[in-house]
């Protein structure tokens, strides 16, 4: 199957008399003829549901759906982003583990690494995403597990360098995890530069419609963890919560996210509801769509903020005069994402009168919906930051973060033109 072919139709193939549309199994448990055939479910013996906390026909189509876009060996449905980024560390980390993380990430997922995780014992050593090789190796230590970045940061924009990502947590027996939400797999698939796994928010462009809070985490089926045994004992030693499985024997390249299914899912219990999942599809049945047409729109909104002089800055990595433009035409030829981030003359007061003179383009906490929004990152959702957070996230204090909907590009300048003459 083809990209498209796959978003349509990739997961759910129905059987002669079954429902055409994924059926929404909204059901928390299955039934079977004997204790007996039960025990062996859960001894991952045999293959089949038993509780939805750890697998459902619904997501489990969805689930196959995206791993078959990113091009992974397997996928989890997740009840959010963060959980994905969650779970995606957690997998091969535990107390006294370190990670090397890009320090232009999403607001929520820096809080969950410098603060949360920190608390679980898992220390982290931020990099900026345009570091150099040299400066990259001096962030990793003795417990180093794994490298994590997003492909096109949030909200700053900044274009991963996934080759020289990859190559430097290659060399020190690492995977590198990737937040593909910006791109999605119709722009850019990260497995193919040489990532290891991929995570999503599919809350953003992936449902695309601003209706149902989710997240996956895709496993490429790439990395050799038996190579580096003693970096991940969880992956290549006997499972005491399994009768002694070790998941690289019995599950060959899909360990990775067999273990993060079976046992912390089991354990934390943050899968998606299969209601979720259903609306997450729909979206998915488009993004192929979608995507292209929040990029061309992006583009010519680009275009005309580029030319305004009320416009202090811009970024859009898809542009020729962004920073970014060299690195995005490598990896994302076909578009990078909808999202523009730029600066408006007169600073905080002009940017507030600038957002509260919108109209068709809503003030809101989301990204990635059909319809635009705006928001004013240092404000809300990296108020967190200290300022000097801030600067290495990429994230001037003046920043806008414009997600460019699947309007009439038209009616969207206009809105923001009227919305300049306010000032
Ligand atoms: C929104 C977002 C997240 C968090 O996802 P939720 O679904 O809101 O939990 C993670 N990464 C990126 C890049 C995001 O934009």
């Amino acid at each position: 199957m083809k990209f498209s072919t796959k978003c349509v139709q990739a997961g759910y193939t129905p059987k002669n008399g079954e429902p055409r549309v994924v059926p929404i199994v909204q059901s928390t448990t299955f039934k079977y003829e004997s204790s007996e055939q039960m025990g062996k479910l859960f001894d991952l013996e045999e293959s089949g549901y038993f509780y939805t906390r750890l697998a459902n026909p619904t997501c489990d189509a969805v689930a196959a759906k995206i791993a078959a876009l990113e091009g992974g060996v397997g996928a989890m449905l997740t009840s959010s982003g963060q959980a994905a980024s969650f779970y995606s560390v957690f997998n091969i980390c535990s107390a006294g583990d370190h990670v090397v993380a890009a320090s232009a990430i999403y607001g929520g997922t820096f809080n969950l690494f410098s603060v949360t995780m920190k608390k679980l014992g898992i220390d982290f050593t931020f990099v900026h995403p345009d570091a150099d090789e040299e400066t990259l190796n001096a962030a990793f230590k003795e417990n180093t597990k794994a490298v994590f970045a997003e492909t096109v940061s949030n909200p700053a924009l900044i274009v991963l360098d996934i080759e020289k990502f990859a190559k430097v947590a290659h060399a020190h027996g690492v995977p590198l995890i990737v937040d593909n939400t910006f791109p999605t797999p119709v722009n850019l698939r990260p497995f193919e530069f040489g990532a290891d796994i991929v995570v999503h928010s599919t809350t953003k462009y992936m449902d695309g419609h601003a209706c149902a809070l989710g997240g996956v985490v895709v496993d490429g089926g790439t990395f050799d963890w038996d190579a580096h045994a003693e970096k991940f004992p969880g992956l290549t030693t006997p499972d005491d919560s399994y009768h002694g499985l070790t998941y690289t024997k019995s599950f060959g390249k899909s360990a990775y996210i067999t273990k993060c299914l079976v046992q912390l899912m089991r354990d934390l219990g943050s899968m998606q509801s299969p209601q979720n999942a259903f609306l997450l599809n729909l979206g998915l049945e488009t993004l192929h769509l979608r995507v292209p047409r929040h990029c061309e729109n992006a583009t010519k909104v680009a275009q005309y903020l580029e030319a305004n002089d009320k416009i202090s800055w811009i970024n859009y990595p898809s542009m020729p005069s962004s920073k970014y433009y060299d690195l995005a035409q490598k990896y994302m030829p076909n578009g990078t994402c909808g999202v523009i981030c730029f600066g408006i003359k007169g600073g905080r007061a002009a940017a507030t009168k600038f957002m509260d003179s919108l109209k068709l383009a809503a003030v809101v906490t989301h990204v990635a919906d059909a319809r635009t929004c705006v928001l004013h990152p240092a404000s809300t959702t990296h108020r967190q930051l200290s300022d000097q957070q801030l600067v290495e996230a990429g994230v001037s204090p003046d920043l806008i973060r414009f997600s460019v909907g699947i309007e009439d590009a038209d009616d969207i300048i206009a809105d923001i033109e009227q919305a300049l003459g306010n000032i």
